[in-house]
């Protein structure tokens, strides 16, 4: 997180100090780091220089125009997972040709829209999505290529709701049905079987889950040879974890030197999804003390953000590490950070050493760089927050915080 530091006893992001951009932006404000971002795409795509590769950036994790821009013009891919997701990406100015279409319910009108597009493949999730994109390229007049998404039934020992390759999970066909599929792919007209796939969670802190997948992933390929189906492409997901209190994943140059060591030498274009590892500490949410209250059990610490801006405690019980925007000494006090949202599971931290805030004051919320503003929503009619780009000096509104006319505008 170099490039969030504290400079003359206040936080900076890159070369601007977070209360101004608080003053003048109001909270509650997310706040990226060029820098980070660029950093974390180099040290991941580099990491796989060995071996012929394409990372194409998950673009769920941080879904900004803005962000999605700069990591294209870095020759970054994407990953998508929605026609939404397709839109963007395109308007961002992503080459179509280094999009791969991932997700367990894509509408024909999504599969329509991104083989008009020409997206280099479809990693397809079950035996009905592959006969229904055969269906719709054929009427195109054109060829879909696709990868299957196989779940390799591996424990990723992650999160339950980020875990993805589990055989009670819903995504991608076991290894049976997947081999089942490739032989209907074969001989199924509209569709070219060009790759496998696999993902098989998210904030995963060790390479062994990723390997004992490919080592599935391998031999399932030497039974796609045996079958006369020659693919190109190896696509292994995203999932790499990241730090956010003391978890210590991996390093993408360690995960990328174990699967050099493995796949050097086959002739497979490797493609990488990630997400998290790109944007999660290349962001913070900047908040405001609203109040303070005391209970005979609590402190509650009450601030401008809630669970609608960054879900991730709520929903996962998930930490991020909180501190004050300008630090001013205080002892130390145990508080729960809560958000104004009706619901007792509106937090953003619980039972957290915190020093004594008052209101008025700013707290960085860190480590909100990936699936935080993605996953925001209008609860509580609450506008969603502003984004900022921050590089070096520059500061870039990668998107305006909503107002309440955005929020009724689309209502009768
Ligand atoms: C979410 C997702 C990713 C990205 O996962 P991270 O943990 O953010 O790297 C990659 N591929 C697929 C199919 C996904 O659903």
């Amino acid at each position: 997180m170099h490039f969030f530091n504290y400079e003359n006893g206040e936080l900076k992001a890159e070369g601007v100090r977070v209360a101004d951009l608080a003053r003048e932006y109001g909270t509650p404000l997310y706040v990226y780091s060029a820098a980070t971002l660029r950093r974390h795409f180099k040290a991941y795509d580099s990491a796989f220089a060995g071996l012929d590769h394409m990372t194409c950036y998950s673009v769920k994790a941080n879904s900004n125009l803005s962000v999605l821009r700069l990591l294209a013009e870095m020759g970054a891919g994407m990953d998508i997972v929605s026609g939404g997701e397709l839109y963007r990406a395109l308007a961002a100015g992503v080459d179509p040709g280094r999009i791969v279409y991932s997700g367990v319910g894509k509408r024909p009108e999504e599969i329509r829209a991104a083989l008009e597009a020409g997206i280099l493949m479809f990693n397809v999730e079950s035996m009905q999505e592959l006969e229904r994109i055969g269906e719709i390229a054929s009427e195109l007049g054109t060829t879909a290529r696709i990868s299957l998404r196989i779940n390799p039934d591996v424990d990723p020992r992650t999160h339950p709701y980020i875990s993805t390759g589990m055989k009670t999970n819903k995504f991608g066909l076991d290894m049976d049905a997947s081999l089942a599929a490739y032989q209907r792919a074969k001989d199924l007209p509209g569709v070219e079987p060009v790759g496998i796939d696999c993902h098989i969670g998210s904030q995963l802190t060790s390479v062994e889950p990723f390997l004992e997948a490919l080592d599935k992933i391998l031999a399932f390929h030497d039974k796609l040879c045996d079958m006369g189906i020659n693919i190109q492409y190896l696509d292994l997901g995203g999932g790499l974890g990241i730090t956010y209190n003391e978890e210590e994943p991996p390093h993408p140059a360690e995960f990328g030197q174990a699967l050099t060591e493995r796949l050097g030498g086959l002739p497979l274009r490797l493609i990488l999804e990630p997400g998290r590892s790109i944007a999660g500490n290349a962001g913070i949410l900047v908040t405001e003390v609203v109040y303070t209250k005391d209970t005979p059990s609590k402190h509650f610490v009450i601030v401008d953000a809630a669970m609608n801006d960054l879900i991730r405690p709520s929903l996962y019980g998930s930490y991020h590490r909180i501190a004050e925007v300008v630090p001013a000494g205080r002892e130390d006090l145990t508080v729960d950070v809560v958000g104004p949202i009706c619901e007792s599971g509106d937090f953003l931290a619980r039972d957290r050493a915190l020093p004594r805030v008052e209101s008025g004051e700013l707290l960085a919320c860190f480590s909100a760089g990936a699936y935080g503003f993605s996953m925001s929503s209008n609860y509580n009619t609450r506008p969603r927050a502003c984004e900022l780009l921050v590089d070096g000096e520059n500061v870039t509104v990668a998107r305006r915080r909503e107002t309440y006319d955005d929020l009724i505008a689309a209502e009768r």
